[in-house]
């Protein structure tokens, strides 16, 4: 293979002792290009890092690669050597190096990364380390040429002992790490199967090349070609990782993802410096990218109840209004972050706008209120429409429809519970000639002041004191003998007789007549009792007005 016809002409000038350095101009450009290629792969390969090690080792090996061309272009060259196969002793710095970068590419993209612990890193060194100090430490032990025979281009190569190891070793990580990648390439699926198949072209280069130089077949039988194999396998192997893997895709659309989202986030170091800032974040808290590295503390100094709300708090969820963007309410999660060891190392703070939902719930609130408050209004106006619906407007007291729908109920109670009810009817005296004589006006102010007076003077809930009529009034006394009842409708008659009522500078006074009737004894319903308390009433006007009749004899059943 290549790697040791490289080491043949450290030999051949060793053995011969014959101070001729090799010079090929043509392969010397070449190489000095190869090397170029590699470094320019190697620093895409380096800014590409952040996209996983699989980048980073391509970055190793093209640098490893670099060298071996440059070391050997300028071996080519034969410009200058501070001694004789210095060059030749530089250049495997690069060689031992690319197996082992080889190999960790291969086992970072196949995905077996993990099996790259401290142990196996320092493990993959050792060789390499031994084999660099064996070579500049040669004369003084020969285990790395001695007893090489000269070469003679085409024979069949010899070396010492280290170099057999050394080229074994080599052979057997480039063999493990081209398993590994056409293991890889069997299994791909179809989005990584052109990956796969590059990867597994860019595998077989150095294999080729080593066929290539076996085989004699080479146009140069004394030229290395691995060098330009490498450069040729890492061109592929970063075509394959850069353009057409996912694995960048991936890293790439996460940062436009999260550019373009639209909660806002960013990260906090334990001392509270911002780390990292989204757009939307910026928007949201009127940020900046120079906001990186500042204290939020000191960024939200505007807003101390957002510092508040998240300063001590390791995970939590809060809801607040800013105006650093219009009115908004954003709702801010934080979210405590970890490291590998579990320690707590910073904190993310996602914020959402949920201005919408607020001011929805809000307007929900607001309909639901104004809503509550109609509905107490429809019951105010409700409860007036009924006390309405039994009132009289004038006097205040019940209309004739109330007394209707309760006096029936009343005398079926009197009667389930033997007790006596009287009813009391009154007519103001002479009412028409009054009206004509002082107005109507006036004539009203008098009901008015009649109506308060029953009013005040009957139990509400037991009593029912209603307008009848124009100026007839009702008054039902529940479980009250006759007796009481002519004694209290005489003290109406004689307290309304007394009344006076004020209409603009007169001071008017009325009177009035009154029959009482009983139930059971002067009927039993409601109409009977009615029409014997009106009896009365005439017989009151009849004898002179102004006077109260109490019905004593019971009146004959009528139906
Ligand atoms: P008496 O009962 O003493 O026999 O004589 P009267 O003048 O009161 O007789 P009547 O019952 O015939 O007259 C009732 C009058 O009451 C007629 C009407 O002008 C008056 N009146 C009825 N309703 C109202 C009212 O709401 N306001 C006023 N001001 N007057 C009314
Ligand atoms: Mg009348
Ligand atoms: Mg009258």
């Amino acid at each position: 293979m290549s790697i040791h016809l490289t080491s043949l002409f450290i030999s051949s000038i060793l053995n011969n002792s014959v101070i001729l350095p090799p010079r090929n101009f043509l392969y010397s450009c070449l190489l000095s290009v190869a090397a170029i290629i590699s470094f320019s792969i190697a620093i895409v390969a380096w800014r590409r890092r952040k996209t996983g090690p699989a980048a980073l080792s391509i970055a190793l090996l093209m640098l490893a690669s670099a060298w071996w061309g440059l070391t050997y272009a300028i071996h080519w060259s034969s410009l200058y050597s501070p001694f004789p196969m210095f060059w030749l002793n530089s250049t495997y710095l690069g060689v031992v190096i690319v197996p082992t970068a080889y190999l960790v590419f291969a086992l970072h993209f196949t995905g077996n990364g993990k099996l790259l612990n401290r142990r196996t890193t320092s493990f993959l060194a050792i060789e390499p380390i031994l084999t660099l100090v064996i070579l500049w430490t040669d004369r003084l032990h020969g285990l790395f040429f001695s007893e090489l025979q000269p070469a003679n281009g085409s024979a069949i190569l010899d070396g010492g002992f280290w170099f057999w190891l050394n080229i074994v070793y080599s052979y057997l990580l480039i063999l493990i790490a081209f398993v590994l990648l056409a293991r890889f390439a069997m299994k791909a699926d179809r989005l990584s199967r052109k990956q796969a198949v590059l990867i597994l072209l860019g595998s077989l280069v150095p294999w080729v090349s080593s066929v290539i130089s076996v085989l004699d077949v080479a146009p140069l039988t004394d030229i290395d070609l691995t060098p330009f194999a490498f450069t040729i396998t890492g061109a592929a192997f970063a075509f394959a990782l850069f353009r057409l893997n996912l694995l960048t895709i991936v890293p790439m659309a996460r940062d436009a993802l999260v550019e373009v989202m639209t909660d806002g986030f960013f990260v906090a170091d334990l001392r509270n410096r911002v780390v990292d800032i989204n757009l939307a974040a910026q928007k949201y808290l009127g940020l900046n990218k120079a906001s990186i590295g500042k204290n939020a503390e000191e960024l939200f100094k505007n807003t101390p109840d957002l510092v508040a709300l998240y300063r001590d708090v390791k995970d939590g969820q809060f809801e607040f209004f800013t105006e650093y963007y219009g009115q908004r309410h954003l709702d801010m999660r934080v979210v405590p972050l970890y490291d590998e060891r579990k320690e707590f190392t910073g904190r993310l703070f996602i914020f959402r706008d949920i201005t919408k939902r607020k001011t929805a719930e809000m307007e929900i609130k607001k309909a639901n209120d104004q809503l509550k408050h109609q509905l107490s209004e429809i019951k105010t106006l409700q409860t007036e429409l009924q006390r309405q619906a039994v009132r009289d407007p004038l006097t205040e007291l019940y209309n004739r429809r109330y007394l209707e729908e309760t006096l029936e109920k009343e005398l079926s109670r009197a009667d389930r519970e033997g007790t006596t009810l009287c009813i009391l009817m009154l007519d103001i005296d002479h009412f028409k000639a009054f009206n004509d004589t002082y107005g109507h006006r006036a004539g009203d102010a008098v009901l008015r002041e009649l109506g308060k007076l029953l009013l005040q003077n009957t139990r509400e809930g037991g009593d029912i004191a209603c307008r009848y009529g124009g100026e007839e009034f009702v008054i039902v006394f529940t479980n009250t003998s006759l007796q009481h009842a002519g004694q209290r409708a005489e003290e109406f008659r004689t307290t309304f007789e007394t009344m006076q009522v004020s209409v603009g500078e007169d001071q008017l006074s009325a009177t009035a007549s009154i029959g009482v009737a009983a139930f059971p004894v002067h009927g039993s319903t409601g109409e009977a009792v009615l029409h014997a308390a009106d009896t009365a009433l005439y017989q009151a006007k009849e004898a002179g007005r102004n006077r109260t009749v109490v019905l004593d004899h019971p009146q004959p059943r009528e139906t």
